[in-house]
């Protein structure tokens, strides 16, 4: 405990490299938008996040600094707006260079070790969230979602939003709610929101989700969090109870930002 806390106190104390910021900078499109007190606050997150955790490379990817700053910001700001909360179950992050194959029930890793490509056959897998588990992702894919920025493609905070909803135990759709009431008004818009979404494809309405929302609440959660963050206005006309709950739990308003 005490070596890990030397360990932080070290982190903090070291600035952070100017060479990192202006990768980030230069790389996502969300970076610009933060006040410098949330680039400031961010980046310390940042280093928290990937000192912190084992990263692997796997299928022969040679991770870099690069490929962790970038899944480590798309992870953190999320969490922006709730510091408290810092991804403590999830201490492996997984790479592959692209969409990678699992088995029909993938072996869950815990403490760290790597789940191998078992079965190379079907649809290629683009990232997965293990409760107190990994992080796997394709990196291919992360640096897609990441950079194209506004099509409400994001597979980093796709599954780190999976983390947030399994962070009280339960995969359903519902992150840890800060007050009764909050889960109240969270079950019952999200509840609509997501009926209206099915309504939406069966009649052939525009809709910023994609169909893969209605697999589950949990899916729901995880692509409305991706356009939340991507194209927050598009969400906030499609249903603005949406936007507001998802506004109040993240306690950000990227619309706002823009
Ligand atoms: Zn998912």
């Amino acid at each position: 405990m005490l070596v890990r806390w030397l360990r932080l106190r070290k982190i903090r104390r070291t600035p952070f490299p100017p060479a990192w910021r202006v990768f980030l900078d230069r790389t996502l499109d969300f970076w610009s938008k933060l006040t410098a007190d949330e680039q400031e606050r961010l980046e310390e997150e940042i280093r928290l996040f990937i000192a912190e955790r084992n990263w692997e490379g796997c299928g022969g990817l040679e991770l870099t600094d690069e490929m962790r700053l970038i899944v480590a910001a798309e992870a953190c700001r999320l969490l922006l707006g709730r510091p408290g909360e810092r991804y403590r179950s999830t201490s492996t992050i997984l790479v592959y260079p692209n969409g990678y194959f699992s088995g029909p029930s993938p072996t869950p890793v815990l403490g760290g070790g790597t789940v191998r490509v078992i079965d190379p056959v079907g649809t290629p897998v683009l990232g997965q969230a293990y409760e107190r588990g990994p992080v796997i992702l394709s990196w291919q894919h992360a640096l897609d979602g990441a950079t194209r920025h506004e099509d409400g493609h994001n597979v980093i905070l796709h599954e780190f939003a999976h983390k947030l909803d399994m962070a009280n135990g339960a995969t359903d759709g519902m992150p840890p709610m800060d007050s009764a009431a909050q889960a109240r008004e969270w079950h019952l818009v999200m509840t609509e929101a997501f009926e209206k979404l099915g309504r939406s494809l069966r009649t052939g309405q525009p809709t910023p989700l994609r169909p893969y929302a209605l697999t589950n609440p949990a899916e729901f959660f995880a692509v409305s969090t991706e356009i939340f963050f991507e194209r927050p206005e598009r969400l906030d006309d499609w249903d603005p109870d949406l936007y507001r709950v998802l506004s109040g739990w993240y306690r950000q308003d990227p619309k706002a930002r823009r």
